[in-house]
């Protein structure tokens, strides 16, 4: 409470939460099938390290994040679980190996780059290979398998911990014939490495959405992301997740209009018949995605829907409290429990994994 009214804002992160959409999940696989989790982007924007910390903890296997800095972020405050890197670079090679980092490789260019950096460094790495099976972003295709077993061959210094594909479609059903067919590659194209190697490579292709909707492909492995987090994406299994965010900040001040007064910038917020409206301390440089402006949002006061007036600001917006009974230092909540991430989303013709994202680092994150 007193962080909220030092900055106005505040991300609470339930824990309990996390604890129990962890454990749903846990339980729709089987009981050999590792659990791997998505903290990368600051662990959905809850607070990579805490979220990390919590997840080791609860038992989770593996951890991934996009880039290197994040990793290396993760073992400065002591997160010890297996880090995957979906998106390394060479420049940071370096860092990879000195904070034990398994970066993933997606091109015979990286295998070389990377295989030709341990040889010289007499060092042995883990790596993880994505197989692109219909995504087109990073990845192995098909036509690059006969130079992959070579260079597998040609460097033992790099240990395939894991052959992985990722769906483009999970979550939306209109997708599910695509999948499968990405599924099916995915066997194929694994078979071929799997084959070259003495070892086996841990496997794996689902994202949240996956494990639900294929989970008969759940394999060594699975990928949870914005499952954990509380959103649920496919509209099967929503009642099953706890809530785990909630976005909250403050009213600053509260004014009474006149008929025909304007709000905010451009006089985009139009009161003909007057009214009242309340300041919030939060605005698009908080993560409070400006597309909300002019009625495209609400925020719940007492609850009760106050919607935006006016066009968001950098650091405040402004809402219409004509009927709700507010003062100065009441309460809004921009999203929790009682505001799906999923609606608001959908408000402003985008995904919740982008609102969860977005909340900057200057809004202190609270845990419980
Ligand atoms: N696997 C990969 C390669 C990803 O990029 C992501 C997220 O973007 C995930 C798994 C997790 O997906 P979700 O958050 O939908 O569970």
């Amino acid at each position: 409470r007193l962080q909220q009214r030092i900055h106005g804002t505040t991300l609470e992160i339930n824990l309990n939460a996390l604890t129990h959409n962890f454990n749903f999940f846990k339980k729709q696989v089987k009981p050999d099938t590792k659990m791997m989790v998505m903290v990368k982007a600051f662990a959905y924007g809850g607070g990579a390290a805490e979220i990390a910390n919590h997840l080791q903890t609860m038992g989770a296997d593996y951890l991934a994040v996009a880039f290197t800095d994040e990793g290396v972020s993760l073992r400065k405050q002591g997160i010890r679980l297996p880090i995957m890197v979906l998106n390394p670079v060479e420049e940071s090679f370096d860092l990879l190996r000195e904070f034990d980092l398994e970066p993933v490789v997606f091109s015979p260019e990286f295998f070389k780059k990377l295989g030709n950096y341990a040889q010289n460094h007499q060092i042995q790495l883990s790596i993880h290979l994505d197989l692109d099976t219909g995504m087109h972003r990073l990845g192995f295709e098909e036509k690059h398998l006969e130079e992959l077993k070579t260079l597998i061959a040609a460097f033992p210094e790099l240990t395939v911990a894991s052959l992985y594909t990722h769906l483009v479609g999970a979550d939306e059903e209109e997708h599910e014939e695509f999948s499968r067919f990405q599924l099916q590659q995915f066997s194929q194209m694994k078979s071929v490495i799997e084959a070259v190697l003495d070892y086996k490579p841990l496997v794996h292709a689902l994202n949240s959405a996956g494990i639900v909707r294929y989970p008969e492909f759940q394999m060594d492995m699975v990928r949870l992301g914005i499952g954990l987090y509380g959103v649920e994406v496919t509209g099967s299994y929503d009642s099953a997740l706890e809530s785990v965010s909630t976005l909250k900040t403050t009213i600053s001040q509260v004014k009474s209009l006149d008929p025909g007064a304007t709000v905010g910038y451009s006089r985009k917020g139009q009161l003909p018949n007057g009214g009242k409206i309340a300041t919030l301390a939060i605005g698009y440089a908080d993560g409070y995605d400006r597309r909300f402006s002019q009625g495209k949002g609400y925020v719940l006061i007492h609850g009760q829907k106050a919607p935006i007036i006016g066009n968001v600001c950098m650091d405040m917006v402004m809402v219409d409290v004509s009927k709700i009974d507010v003062k100065a230092g009441d309460e809004a909540i921009i999203y929790g429990e009682q505001i799906s991430l999923k609606d608001l989303a959908d408000q402003i013709g985008t995904i919740p994994y982008e609102l969860l994202t977005n909340i900057s680092t200057r809004v202190k994150r609270v845990y419980y």
